[in-house]
């Protein structure tokens, strides 16, 4: 499998979802494709009998109408109905138009104003039918556009723009697996090259085209792309292909009755016939041209070959009055004066004075005939660089275009990637600002910490009170200081009543709780200068400046009654009371240090406690 071949069978894949949703929402339509297509005539019939029901139609169901009359008027060249068809299609879209109807109607709108030989407007339409295929993902008709505007580009002699076009709605018509739309791109890649005057190229594509479209059975499709076959081969000069071809093309055109057809039919095998030099044949096709009426300036055509043929059959009287018809012509259609199709007449002329034997005014007619006919081509050529100057520029527009937008995108690119890095940037900030406020966190943290370290260090993590340690440094510290020396103090010790029997009855939990209720009251019932602290399981040591003996014992009293009126309430709803021994010493000369002081006041408890309890008793000497 070559790279290509790989590529188209990838997008077919992709697009294997395609066909399907398309094939659904056609079901909802109205669109009769398949039956124009295979019987153009039989089927515009059919919708003519309907025009009746016109007004009976809601606008989506006119404009369907519209849309299939459009496309079956095209396909019987009817030009002048097809584009009134078109603009009567256009006046009924309002807002409510589904975009498949309006992509629809500007692809028709595209080929009408080709027509009219207005490019641009035929550039525009299809352009716009394209993004709108494109939007509500309908590929076929997506294909079909694009394809219309590759032949706009290629009558508008931007062929290598529509080879690009026509490239692109290949690839997709062969993902799509749509053998219509593949048969008409190859179509259109023969007309292309056949005004690229690539003859055999373009004869090779019409033929794959005709193939398809014969096993379609698409009636108008076939009888078409006989046509292309026959017209390259009389450009290519192989006059009697193109003649075998355009009467082929003839018997397939029957089927409708359209006398445009016919006489496009006659004129080309007529004039194709005379420059082949079979001037009997040639004169009874052009006179059944002539016959039909058709395009003026065609027929002045017709009437030049006619004479030729006469002369080469010396009929002189006829070829005269034939000429004279082709002169007739062209002095009502000024525009076209002093073409080569005008000049061509002076020629016809000279041949017929010299088969008369007129050398004279023959010599005199044919080199005013060169002289005019140079001039022609030279000025054409003239015009025909300014044609292909003017084609370039279009196509260099084309691409300063796309450079343009591609410039745009880089543009964009550097937008965003300059957003991207303001991003970064506002990232690198914010994560500036949170790194700093986490270090800023973690110092505050940590000096916390250190705090905590240190307060741990002297307070008694249950009770939250000084520990062990540091109230008796608190009490050394404050017997060595001068001051106190010559005041009062007093240090008092407290010790919860069987405080085993509460751990016993209410759990370890409750006890703890009570060590910290018995803190809590204690430090209520203490001064802000007094300091309590945690010596031991359920022992507290206080030390209460300034205070003397009586002091201590009222104080120690309240501690006491406080204590004891607190009620306990544990989570199963157990009430209980508890109570606390006291004993207190205070400081009097004969006191030395602080062990000697608690020493004391241990002495005093051992006696509070010996007394039966909830009890204070002060330390005398008599108890050392
Ligand atoms: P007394 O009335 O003679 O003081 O008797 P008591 O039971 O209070 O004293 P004892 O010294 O016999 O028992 C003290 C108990 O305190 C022993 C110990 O299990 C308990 N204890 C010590 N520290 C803690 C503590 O931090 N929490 C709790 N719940 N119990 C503790
Ligand atoms: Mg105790
Ligand atoms: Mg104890």
């Amino acid at each position: 499998m070559n790279f290509k071949v790989f590529i188209v069978s990838l997008m077919a894949i992709c697009c294997l979802v395609v066909p399907i949703s398309e094939a659904q929402s056609s079901l909802n339509t109205v669109t009769m494709d398949d039956d124009i297509r295979r019987e153009p005539w039989l089927t515009y019939q059919k919708l003519l009998t309907l025009e009746k029901t016109f007004s009976a139609m809601n606008i989506e169901q006119q404009l369907w109408w519209l849309l299939n009359k459009a496309q079956s008027e095209h396909l019987l060249y009817f030009f002048g109905e097809f584009k009134n068809t078109v603009a009567d299609a256009q006046q009924l879209v309002d807002q409510e138009t589904p975009i498949e109807i309006i992509s629809r109607l500007n692809v028709y709108a595209g080929i009408a104003a080709r027509l009219n030989v207005e490019y641009a407007k035929s550039e525009h339409y299809l352009t716009k039918a394209l993004r709108q295929a494109r939007e509500k993902n309908l590929n076929q008709l997506y294909v079909q556009g694009k394809l219309e505007l590759a032949y706009t580009h290629g009558l508008n002699e931007l062929f290598e723009t529509s080879l690009i076009d026509l490239q692109e709605a290949y690839l997709q018509a062969f993902a799509l697996e749509d053998h219509f739309l593949v048969a008409a791109i190859n179509e259109t890649y023969g007309a292309i090259y056949g005004y690229m005057r690539e003859y055999e190229k373009s004869i090779t594509y019409y033929e794959k085209a005709l193939d398809t479209y014969e096993q379609l059975g698409y009636r108008a499709h076939i009888a078409e792309a006989i046509y292309g076959i026959a017209a390259s081969y009389r450009y290519w000069q192989k006059y009697d292909l193109a003649i075998e071809y355009f009467e082929l093309y003839q018997k397939k055109m029957l089927y409708v009755p359209n006398v445009e057809i016919t006489f496009h039919g006659a004129y080309a095998l007529g004039m194709t016939l005379a420059e082949r030099g079979f001037c009997e044949r040639a004169l009874f096709v052009i006179e059944q041209a002539l016959s039909l009426k058709g395009i003026i300036d065609y027929n002045a055509e017709l009437y030049k070959r006619q004479a030729s043929c006469l002369i080469a059959l010396n009929e002189f009287d006829k070829a005269e009055i034939a000429i004279n018809k082709a002169i007739g012509i062209f002095d009502s259609l000024p525009e076209l004066l002093g073409t080569t199709w005008h000049l061509e007449v002076f020629k016809v002329l000279s041949e017929l004075a010299y088969a008369q034997g007129d050398f004279g005014l023959a010599y005199e007619l044919m080199t005013d005939y060169y002289k005019k006919y140079t001039q022609v081509l030279i000025d054409n050529s003239a015009s025909r660089l300014l044609q292909v100057r003017a084609t370039m520029g279009v196509e260099r527009q084309n691409i300063e275009l796309s450079l343009l937008q591609q410039r745009d995108k880089v543009q964009q690119l550097k937008i965003e990637q300059q957003q991207q890095q303001n991003i970064h940037q506002g990232y690198l900030m914010f994560f500036g600002i949170f790194l700093s406020l986490v270090s800023m966190g973690a110092f505050i943290l940590q000096r916390r910490n250190t705090k905590k370290v240190m307060a741990l260090s002297i307070r008694d993590s249950l009770s939250g009170l000084y520990n062990r340690r540091y109230i008796f440094e608190y009490l050394r510290k404050i017997l060595n200081a001068k001051s106190t020396k010559e005041s009062k103090l007093s240090v008092l010790l407290l010790d919860i009543d069987d405080f085993k029997v509460i751990n016993d009855n209410y759990g370890h939990p409750v006890g703890d709780e009570v060590i910290k209720k018995v803190a809590e009251i204690g430090q209520m019932t203490l001064r802000n200068e007094d300091v309590m602290g945690r010596i031991g399981g359920e022992e507290f040591l206080c030390i209460l400046p300034r205070i003397d003996e009586s002091q201590c014992e009222a104080i120690a009293e309240r501690l006491l009654g406080n204590i004891s009126q607190h009620q306990f309430i544990t989570d199963q709803q157990q009430a209980f009371y508890i109570t606390v021994s006291v004993g207190f010493s205070s400081l009097n000369k004969s006191t030395l240090d602080e062990k000697e002081l608690y020493v004391q006041a241990d002495k005093a408890l051992y006696s509070s406690k010996n007394q039966g309890k909830n009890c204070v008793t002060m330390y005398i000497d008599s108890m050392g």
